[in-house]
């Protein structure tokens, strides 16, 4: 099963390819996810993706599509992949349809979904994640049962630079620009599928195993 999960920053991408991942036994590519871990160990890669990370704006293509490109290379994903967070742009998208062409492969669905600008400004500005094992919380939704600190490891909580106010508003702005295009390139190919992102974790799941079920995809 290959995967696309398209949608603004706070929809749950992120949420449901962990679960996913576990239930299909396929690997989760988030290229945000693999920034910051550049970022963190301070790669050169890093170095170059950080300033634009910070302010929310994105990465440039020829930089993601490198790193995407190297990591489908990789033997666990044989079976299939979710990508989460890629591609963001139509150029993205393309270069991607191109490298799977040359290797005689392709994506099998996108999932878009389709999430209030409520709902994923209420998300990501009360998202906090676990420094030392990167669990995400909710200050409302999901508290730790001590403030700041990890029910899974004791780790430190802290907010995502990217997560503040100001800088969620221009990610969704980028978001619309670039990215949101990517929906009507998708439908054309007959590969989309629209899913609400303002459930609940749990109800998005059954809804997505059940759309499996119905296109025999699982
Ligand atoms: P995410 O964790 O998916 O919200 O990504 C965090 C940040 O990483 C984004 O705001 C971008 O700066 C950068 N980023 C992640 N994926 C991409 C991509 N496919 N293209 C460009 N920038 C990206």
């Amino acid at each position: 099963m290959k995967l696309i999960l398209l949608g603004p920053p706070g929809a749950g991408k992120g949420t449901q390819s962990v679960v996913l991942s576990k239930t299909y036994k396929i690997p989760h590519i988030s290229t945000g996810d693999i920034l910051r871990e550049s970022v963190k160990s301070g790669q050169a890669l890093g170095l170059k993706a950080k300033s634009y990370m910070d302010k929310g704006e994105l990465v440039p293509d020829e930089v993601v599509v490198g790193i995407v490109a190297d990591r489908l290379k990789n033997d666990d994903t044989k079976k299939g992949y979710i990508l989460d967070g890629f591609p963001r742009t139509v150029k993205q998208a393309e270069e991607l349809d191109k490298a799977l062409k040359t290797i005689r492969s392709s994506i099998d669905m996108v999932l878009y979904f389709e999430t209030s600008a409520k709902t994923a400004i209420e998300r990501l500005t009360g998202r906090r994640v676990c420094k030392a094992c990167g669990f995400n919380y909710h200050v409302k939704n999901i508290p730790p049962k001590k403030a700041g600190i990890c029910d899974k490891c004791g780790g430190e909580l802290y907010q995502r630079p990217d997560d503040t106010e100001a800088t969620v508003l221009n990610r969704l702005k980028v978001y619309e620009a670039q990215t949101a295009p990517l929906i009507s390139y998708y439908a054309k190919s007959g590969i989309l599928d629209k899913v609400s992102g303002d459930l609940g974790v749990n109800e998005l799941n059954k809804v997505l195993s059940d759309l499996f079920a119905a296109k025999k995809i699982a």
